[in-house]
C-alpha cells in the first residue's frame, strides 16, 4: 500500500463492516490478489468460492491484518489495514495496533486450532483472559454462554482430544465471538470433518447469520452458500470473476468460468 494513494473517502461508511478497493498482494514474484473489490454489509453472510490457489486464505489473511498488501485499499470499520491515522495522516501501523485490531476479528480455521492443553472452556476465554485483560470469573461466565450457544456447554471441561471435529470446530466458534467481533472470518471451516459432522457446524453458522452476525466465509459448501448467503463471490485469478445473489451467482452464472468452476466441485 503506498500511504499518498489512499483516499480517505471510505473512513465512515460504518455500513459496510469491511471495504475493499482494488487490493493487490504479492509473495515475491507471485502476484495473487490482482485488485480484489468487495463490500461486505453490517449484519451480510458473503460467501467466497473459488479454485484451490486462487487467493481465497490470503485474501481472509489481509483483512485480518496476518497479510500486508501492496497495492489498493483494504479498511475494516473504522482503520485503514496496515496503516494508522496520527490526526494528519496515515503512518505504518504499530505491532500492538495490528495486534488489537487482529483480537478484535473472529476467525475460524479449516484445522479447528485449539490448544491442545487447555479445556473446551479454557480455549474459549483464553484470548478475553490474556489478551483483554477480562477478569477470569466473568471471563468463564462468558465463555459458558458461548458454549451453551453452539451447544457443548456440557464438553466445557473437555480437552480438544476427547471432542470431535464437528465439536472442535464449535468450540473454535465459540472461541471466535468471545470478543464480540465486528466480523467473523471462516476458512473452510468444514473442509477438514467427517461428512456426517459437517452438518452441526453448518447450523452452528446458521444461527450466527440468524443473528445478524456480519461474516466472510469461504467454503465449497455450495448448498448452504445459496441457502444462506447474502452475496457470493467467485474468485477467480486473482479477481472477482462474478458476484451476487446466490441464486444469480450459482443458478445462473454468467462466467464460463464460475459454471465451469461450480460443475467441478459439485
Ligand atoms: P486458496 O486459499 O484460494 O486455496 P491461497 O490464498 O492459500 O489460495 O494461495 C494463493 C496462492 O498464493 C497459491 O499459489 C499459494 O501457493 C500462494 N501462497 C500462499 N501463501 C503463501 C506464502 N506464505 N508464501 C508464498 N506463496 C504463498
Ligand atoms: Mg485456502
Amino acid at each position: 500500500m503506498t500511504m499518498q494513494e489512499t483516499v480517505d473517502v471510505s473512513r465512515n461508511d460504518l455500513d459496510n463492516i469491511v471495504r475493499v478497493r482494488n487490493l493487490r498482494k504479492s509473495y515475491g514474484d507471485l502476484e495473487v490478489l490482482k485488485g480484489i473489490t468487495l463490500n461486505v454489509r453490517k449484519g451480510e453472510a458473503a460467501f467466497i468460492i473459488g479454485a484451490s490457489g486462487s487467493g481465497k486464505s490470503t485474501f481472509l489473511r489481509c483483512v485480518n491484518s496476518l497479510e500486508t498488501y501492496q497495492g489498493g485499499e483494504l479498511w475494516v470499520e473504522d482503520y485503514l489495514v496496515g496503516a494508522e491515522w496520527t490526526g494528519k495522516r496515515w503512518v505504518e501501523a504499530r505491532a500492538a495496533t495490528t495486534a488489537s485490531r487482529r483480537s478484535r476479528i473472529g476467525m475460524v480455521f479449516q484445522r479447528f486450532n485449539l490448544f491442545p492443553h487447555m479445556t473446551a472452556l479454557e480455549n474459549v476465554i483464553s484470548g478475553l483472559v490474556m489478551v483483554h485483560g477480562v477478569e477470569t470469573t466473568q471471563a468463564r461466565k462468558r465463555g459458558m454462554e458461548l458454549l451453551d450457544k453452539v451447544g457443548l456447554a456440557d464438553r466445557a471441561e473437555s480437552y480438544p482430544a476427547r471432542l470431535s471435529g464437528g465439536q472442535q470446530q464449535r468450540v473454535a466458534i465459540a472461541r471466535a465471538l468471545a470478543a464480540n467481533p465486528s466480523v467473523i472470518l471462516f476458512d473452510e471451516p468444514t473442509s477438514a470433518l467427517d461428512p456426517e459432522l459437517v452438518g452441526e457446524v453448518l447450523s452452528v453458522m446458521r444461527q450466527l447469520i440468524r443473528d445478524g452476525m456480519t461474516m466472510l466465509v469461504v467454503t465449497h459448501e455450495i448448498t448452504f452458500a445459496e441457502e444462506v448467503g447474502d452475496t457470493v463471490y467467485f474468485i477467480d485469478k486473482g479477481v472477482v470473476a462474478e458476484a451476487g445473489a446466490p441464486a444469480d451467482v450459482i443458478r445462473n452464472p454468467t462466467n464460463a468460468r464460475t459454471a465451469e468452476f461450480l460443475a467441478r466441485i459439485r
